[in-house]
């Protein structure tokens, strides 16, 4: 048989995977017909011995799931978001399209108790789940016995959602976990960006394997950290913190470590030479994000997404106490929101009453579509890789007063209708 001319592993593995330009999604890896594909460190991996690691025999006689599954291959924007959004983004709609925007919080203690912010995620899923929108979850939830690493988790109940409550900093695929799900379950994605992309690009490309997603929740995300930079090496290692103890971490302009050890770990014998890391006066470390950011992974730099802008619905605590700003996009996104306020599960408040929020957004969006270009710069032009951002990223116009805010306040969106 003649090898196939269409793009395959081949090309996958050559311009993204190689070039660290794959953002980890794990999408080709669910896509995958075969089950050659498998996933370690973030990776996507050919498991075919007779392929060998850059190829595919399978890919050679004419398979392309894979890529089409791929977000950052050969991306078309401006087709997607047309079939999506029913028109293409315009470049000065910075963090994407939306149809409102709010600020929500979970009315159930227990929800709010165990959200990373308002507890918005958790309390939409229970509601879904109990109102059979859908029968399940992909989120992220706990590795057992080893604290603040995660997993992709399928959660089926209310109980389980809130076992999986709260954020982890590190990268948790949790596309992979579709594969326990029987395939005529009904399922949310609650994921980053990056992996929101991936099932909007597949279900684009009509890849049955991601039928089942019914609706997407988009975490707002600038980075991702290494689980042994981030948790082992600066963390446990050079902040001496018990990661079993630690209750919570947060990231609001600088990482907010919340934990139970008494001693505070190196921090509380005194400041730690060449860092600016404190205890706060409410007995949190809290750690500058430039000293946490070398723990990023490299696959984030290429990121331009910081607001999930294919998502249902996208949410983020933008600096927030207590309340998740919320981003509904699509009509789904907004019949949901509105029917858990109308359960009484959510209480809402204009999203214009947290301006700080709001320019947080402006600018973190703004900051992050750029992103791609840059690092498209920095790199030898010989490098094969196709994903220069210029298909995801659209220019992003000067603002007049040179900042973000302005230029949001120019785009040609109509006012969101209040709930
Ligand atoms: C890696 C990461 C980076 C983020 N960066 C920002 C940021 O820069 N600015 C900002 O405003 N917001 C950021 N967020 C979003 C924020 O932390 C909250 O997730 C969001 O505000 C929703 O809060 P909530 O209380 O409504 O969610 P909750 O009710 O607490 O639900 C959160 C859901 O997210 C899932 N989850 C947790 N960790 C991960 C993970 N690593 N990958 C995939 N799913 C996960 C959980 O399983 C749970 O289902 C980030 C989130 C993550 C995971
Ligand atoms: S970005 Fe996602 S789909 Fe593309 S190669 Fe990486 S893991 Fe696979
Ligand atoms: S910054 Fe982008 S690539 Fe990195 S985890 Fe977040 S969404 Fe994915």
């Amino acid at each position: 048989m003649p090898p196939s001319a269409k793009p395959h592993w081949e090309d996958l593995f050559r311009e993204v995977v190689q070039t660290d330009t794959c953002s980890g999604c794990a999408a080709c890896v669910v896509a995958c017909p075969r089950k050659v594909l498998g996933y370690r460190d973030t990776h996507p991996f050919q498991m075919d011995e007779p392929s060998g690691p850059a190829g595919c025999r399978f890919g050679e006689a004419g398979c392309d799931a894979c890529v089409r599954a791929c977000h950052r291959f050969h991306l078309d924007t401006d087709t997607i978001e047309g079939e999506r959004f029913g028109r293409p983004r315009a470049p000065d709609e910075l963090s994407g399209m939306e149809r409102q925007r709010l600020a929500l919080r979970a009315v159930q203690p227990e929800v709010a108790a165990r959200g990373q912010d308002g507890g918005l995620v958790s309390a939409l899923l229970i509601w879904a789940m109990e109102t059979g929108r859908i029968d399940g979850a992909v989120v992220a939830g706990p590795v057992p016995g080893q604290p603040w690493r995660a997993q992709p988790t399928l959660v089926e109940t209310p109980d389980e959602v809130l076992r999986c409550a709260g954020s982890y900093y590190t990268y948790s695929p949790n596309l992979l976990a579709l594969a326990e799900a029987a395939p005529d379950r009904r399922l949310a994605l609650v994921s980053v960006p990056c992996q929101v992309s991936g099932v909007v690009k597949s279900q684009w490309r009509k890849l049955k394997k991601f039928r089942q997603v019914v609706f997407t929740v988009g975490l707002m995300c600038s980075e991702t950290f290494t689980e042994t930079g981030f948790l082992d090496e600066l963390l446990h290692d050079r902040l001496e913190l018990d990661l079993g103890q630690v209750r919570k971490v947060n990231v609001k302009g600088r990482v907010l470590v919340t934990t139970d050890q008494a001693d505070r770990g190196r921090l509380g014998r005194g400041p730690l030479p060449g860092s600016r890391a404190r205890i706060g006066d409410d007995g949190l470390i809290e750690i500058p994000l430039k000293e946490a950011r070398p723990t990023a992974r490299p696959q984030c730099h290429w990121c331009p997404d910081f607001a999930a802008e294919w998502a249902d619905l996208a949410a983020g605590g933008l600096g927030l106490e207590g309340w998740t700003i919320t981003l509904l996009r699509t009509e789904t996104g907004l019949d949901w929101v509105r029917g858990l306020l109308a359960a009484g599960r959510a209480e809402a408040r204009p999203a214009e009453e947290f301006p700080t929020g709001l320019a947080v957004l402006d600018r973190l969006s703004r900051i992050q579509r750029l992103r791609p270009g840059r690092q498209r710069a920095r790199l030898d032009p010989a490098v094969p890789t196709g994903y220069d951002g210029s298909s995801a990223l659209r220019p992003v116009p000067a603002a007049p007063d040179g900042g973000a805010a302005a230029a949001v306040a120019a785009a040609p969106t109509a006012p969101p209708p209040r709930a």
